[in-house]
């Protein structure tokens, strides 16, 4: 399957992109993960990333398209991909349609999960993440804390919360959302390419999404 996730930061792309993922052949990328790691590696891409990231804007649409087209040239992406976090803006989206032709892949589905503010509050406020840049696991303090506090059930590096999941860069990056990228809703709309899920449960997202991909035929 070849799926675009959209949603709100908290909404759950991440979530259901590793479960997508873990069930069949294909790999999850997220822009989010791939800039964190640059940005812990210092690499010349994390040092320009870096600034924009900690204040909770996005990173320059040049950048992430460069990054972009590198990644879905690499052959683990022909047994399908998961975007989590990519397209952000409607530049973005458009410059994707393009990279597509270029590289002959189509799109099955743009999948928008739906979920109250309230409920992406309280998961950004109580998420931690594993700093090793290999690693990036998702934890909850509330709902999936580490065995032992602090560090990593898979790699054993520190859970921390990350820069951006301070109130302030939170509220950033939800204005930031409803700014640039929920108008892919409507592109995505426009292109016969959209499903619209509002649970916040994760296994019914997942069926809501593979019973519509083999209504279309799709998987
Ligand atoms: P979330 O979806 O929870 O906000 P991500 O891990 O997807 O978190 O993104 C974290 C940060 O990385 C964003 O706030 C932004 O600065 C940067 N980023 C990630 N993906 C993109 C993208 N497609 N375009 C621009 N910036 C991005
Ligand atoms: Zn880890």
């Amino acid at each position: 399957m070849k799926l675009v996730l959209l949603g709100a930061p908290g909404a759950g792309k991440g979530t259901i992109a590793k479960l997508l993922s873990a069930s069949g052949g294909a790999v999850q990328i997220s822009t989010g993960d791939i800039l964190r790691g640059a940005v812990e590696a210092g690499s010349a891409l994390g040092k320009r990333a870096q600034a924009f990231m900690s204040r909770g804007e996005l990173a320059p649409d040049e950048l992430v398209m460069d990054i972009m087209e590198s990644r879905l040239r690499e052959p683990d992406c022909a047994g399908g991909f998961l975007l989590d976090g990519f397209p952000r803006t409607i530049p973005q989206a458009r410059a994707l349609q393009e990279l597509f032709g270029k590289l002959g892949i189509a799109l099955d589905l743009a999948v928008n999960i739906e979920a109250p503010r309230e409920v992406i509050l309280d998961r950004l406020s109580t998420r931690r993440t594993c700093e090793n840049p290999d690693c990036q696991e998702i934890y909850n303090i509330k709902s999936k804390p580490p065995a032992v506090e602090g560090v990593c059930d898979k790699c054993g590096g520190a859970v921390v919360q990350r820069e951006d999941e301070t109130p302030d860069a939170i509220a950033h990056r939800l204005r930031t959302y409803a700014q640039k990228t929920a108008p892919l809703i409507d592109f995505y709309r426009q292109r016969g390419l959209l499903l619209t899920t509002r649970s916040t449960n994760a296994d019914a997202i997942i069926a809501a999404i593979t019973t519509h991909l083999a209504e279309r035929g799709t998987e």
